[in-house]
């Protein structure tokens, strides 16, 4: 490619809504264009990228016996309405109507229409396993779009999904899922750790998401540095070890003085295990007797699934704060609580405790703590304020770090993570909503044992720049790079000989099939370098005059902090 007939568009300044440096430089790079909330166009620079990204997905994917496919966009209703998903999704699945008023949905995920098509088309054990994926655009309605393409709305996911006959062959497609993710991480050049996550209602120990090392990852992750250990938050395996050192055994009034409560303080204080407190929140009760006394205390506790598929809002209520709960209606918390300030009895505190329910707060966190006018301290959320994002991380690093792991191999550290891939062994949950059957071969009518793995495209662009960068700009693992080499002659325009060496080089480096540019756009060697440093193309070679009296063209790795002569003779070889 020659830079004159591309694109190269960089800016020296990142728009004001840039929060985090993936997303300042991918737009400072010209590699996206916002065009709303979450919505982005993938310019020419940053497509390279995706399709090189696209690409590595496909061949691993390939390689581990998956079979690519393409399912719309835009799916039918009545699909999701056989699994339950049209209703039971929160506002993050966009739901549309067509012209003759009949409901659509915009894919957040394929499940449906796959299902839809093994029933069809997989009729015998002998068909047995398959696994379809695409690499296909997706919408969720995010409540927080953020971090540009890494939390978009709009953005591009490869999923693939499994069919086998019993769990122990889904199990062989799990592991050969998860084998080809540690490769496709692998040959991007990623820092990332696999993590047990959640597996809800379909229980087991089959999930797993691929997170991304890096400070500004909204996710966190329990791990021991001594063992295979890691965990992601919600897991519940790590549940009985944070419950232990959430035992309410600090007076309230050290825990909440005005102010905002930790999730730690919340979760000791209720008595709650802490890791359970994280995406959940919500205590509060009321029922006093004639004398304005509380007579009887419940604490309810709303269990929020970030969960695409869990998005309602799940209650339960805790009797007398421990054992027995049971699953609520938001509806039910809504009418008992007339979405008011609740009353929280003295569950086994000295103290009443006043509480507010929100129901957009995510986390324990989101509490605020203040005085009541019994001079005793309360916990609880201001109705509609818009609180700060609460800090996981910071929360639970004094509870936890330092634990010894569950495996008993060291001691427990958390960091956080951007999840860039999930998956995750769905049981028979969408095949027996579908009706999804094979015959055996006894000709009886079995279900189909089903798997998902999901991998963020897009979101791998934030996540691999999070980790490769420096002042200048992006510094791109190879095999993700948009050019792997860029050519930099210095006054081609005046100097023969650098334009028949850029251009000799140029056909060279293609006909080896190395992914080059030629900055031919005649700029200053100082616009040019710093556009490139900027992009985060990984090898410059600079052409002179006068490295040429020498015989001579300069190397630059982009981490080098000098540039490198080499021989012309040799550069090609070199290069290559
Ligand atoms: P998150 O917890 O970040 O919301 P998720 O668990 O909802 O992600 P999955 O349903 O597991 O996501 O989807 C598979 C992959 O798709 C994720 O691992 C992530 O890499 C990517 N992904 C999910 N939501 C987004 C988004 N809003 N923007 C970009 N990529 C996303
Ligand atoms: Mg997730
Ligand atoms: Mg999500
Ligand atoms: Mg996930």
């Amino acid at each position: 490619m020659k830079a004159s007939q591309f694109f190269v568009s960089t800016l020296k300044e990142a728009p004001a809504d840039a929060e985090i440096v993936s997303h300042k430089l991918m737009m400072r790079a010209g590699l996206i264009k916002r065009l709303g909330a979450g919505i982005y166009n993938y310019m020419p620079m940053g497509l390279r990228v995706i399709r090189k990204v696209e690409g590595i997905i496909r061949e691993e994917m390939n390689r581990a016996g998956a079979i690519e496919l393409l399912m719309p966009i835009v799916q039918p209703a009545e699909l999701w309405q056989e699994t339950g998903r049209f209703d039971k999704m929160g506002p993050e699945l966009l739901r549309v109507k067509d012209r003759h008023e009949r409901d659509f949905i915009i894919q957040p995920t394929s499940e449906e229409v796959v299902t839809d098509i093994a029933r069809q088309e997989l009729r015998s054990y002998k068909q047995l396993p398959k696994n379809f994926y695409h690499i296909q655009t997706k919408f969720r309605d995010e409540r927080r779009p953020r971090f540009g393409i890494m939390r978009g709305r709009e953005f591009t996911m490869k999923d693939a999904y499994s069919f086998d006959r019993d769990v122990e062959a889904a199990g062989r497609s799990y592991d050969a899922m998860f084998k080809a993710y540690i490769a496709i991480f692998d040959r991007m050049g990623l820092q990332y750790r696999a993590v047990a996550a959640d597996t809800g209602a379909i229980g087991g120990d089959r999930s797993h998401e691929f997170q991304v090392i890096a400070d500004t990852g909204e996710d966190a992750i329990i791990y021991c540095p001594n063992s295979e250990y890691a965990a992601n938050i919600e897991l519940a395996e790590a549940l009985p070890l944070l419950a232990e050192r959430a035992a309410p055994t600090l007076p309230l009034e050290k825990t909440s003085t005005p102010g905002t409560a930790t999730c730690a303080d919340v979760a000791r204080f209720l008595g709650l295990p802490l890791q359970r407190t994280v995406k959940t929140l919500v205590l509060a009760t009321d029922e006093f007797d004639e004398a304005g006394k509380v007579a009887k205390s419940t604490v309810w506790l709303l269990m929020v699934r970030g969960d695409h598929e869990l998005n309602e809002v799940k209650a339960s209520k805790v009797e007398g704060l421990k054992g027995g709960f049971r699953f609520a209606t938001l509806a039910e918390i809504d009418t008992h609580f007339g979405c008011k300030p609740g009353y929280l009895g003295p569950i086994g505190m000295k103290q009443p405790v006043k509480v507010v329910v929100d129901r957009t707060v995510a986390r324990m966190s989101d509490f605020v703590c203040g005085a009541n006018d019994e001079d005793y301290h309360y916990t609880g959320v201001n109705w509609g304020r818009d609180l700060p994002e609460p800090d996981v991380v910071a929360d639970l690093r004094n509870v936890v770090e330092g634990d010894p792991s569950p495996d008993g191999k060291g001691l427990l550290a958390i960091q956080r993570g951007i999840e860039v891939g999930h998956v995750f062994y769905l049981g028979t949950k969408y095949s027996k909503a579908m009706n999804a059957t094979y015959l055996d071969e006894k000709g009886k009518p079995q279900f189909m044992e089903m798997g998902c793995y999901g991998i963020g495209v897009t979101r791998l662009l934030g996540a691999a720049i999070e980790q490769n960068h420096d002042e200048r700009g992006i510094i791109w693992p190879d095999a993700m790079a948009p050019f792997r080499i860029v050519i930099c002659p210095i006054g081609m325009d005046r100097s023969e000989a650098v334009r028949a060496e850029a251009e000799r080089l140029y056909q060279s480096l293609q006909a080896l099939g190395v992914d080059v540019l030629l900055d031919d756009r005649g700029e200053r060697p100082g616009a040019m370098f710093a556009d490139w440093e900027l992009v985060g193309v990984p090898h410059r070679i600079v052409i002179s005059d006068r490295g040429l009296k020498e015989g001579k063209l300069e190397y630059q790795g982009r981490r080098d902090a000098q540039a490198t002569p080499v021989a012309q003779a040799e550069v090609d070889a070199f290069l290559k």
